[in-house]
């Protein structure tokens, strides 16, 4: 059976909603795991993890129980209509690249060509 194993977690951060503010903080965090699966099927895996957990989906950013995103997968690029990766987003973000800044400073962003550590400077 195909695993999804952790390897690193960031710390929990409370941060403030994006896209819609009227809501609630969000919690957020990055964890780096290891597996067998491709992407697409991760994907599905933590799909099926969210519906689980009872995701329900209201409204485009709005809150939710749970958001499982795949913001690298090693060092691919991927342009599918269901997955883009690097996850668009994450220059966008700056607490995501405050966490991932926190475990892996020097991963370099297969399209910036950039470390973490510097793309959170940036920011
Ligand atoms: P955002 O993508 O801005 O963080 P979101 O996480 O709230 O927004 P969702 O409604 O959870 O968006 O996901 C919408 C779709 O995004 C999913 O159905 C999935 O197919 C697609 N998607 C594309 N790239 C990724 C990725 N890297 N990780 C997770 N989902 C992705
Ligand atoms: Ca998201
Ligand atoms: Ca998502």
């Amino acid at each position: 059976m195909l695993e999804i194993r952790f390897a690193k977690k960031s710390t929990l951060i409370e941060t403030q909603p994006v896209g819609k503010l009227d809501q609630p903080d969000f919690l957020n965090c990055v964890i780096q795991i290891e597996t067998e699966f491709e992407a697409e099927d991760l994907l599905k895996e933590l799909q099926k993890i969210e519906l689980e957990m009872g995701r329900v989906r209201i409204e485009k950013w709005g809150p939710r129980i749970i958001d499982l995103d795949i913001l690298f997968f090693d060092n691919q690029i991927i342009n599918l209509p269901h997955l883009t990766i690097p996850h668009k987003e994450i220059l966008n973000r700056k607490f995501v690249l405050h966490s991932l800044n926190e475990i892996a400073p020097k991963f370099i962003h297969p399209i910036k060509n950039k470390a973490m550590k510097k793309l959170y400077e940036e920011c």
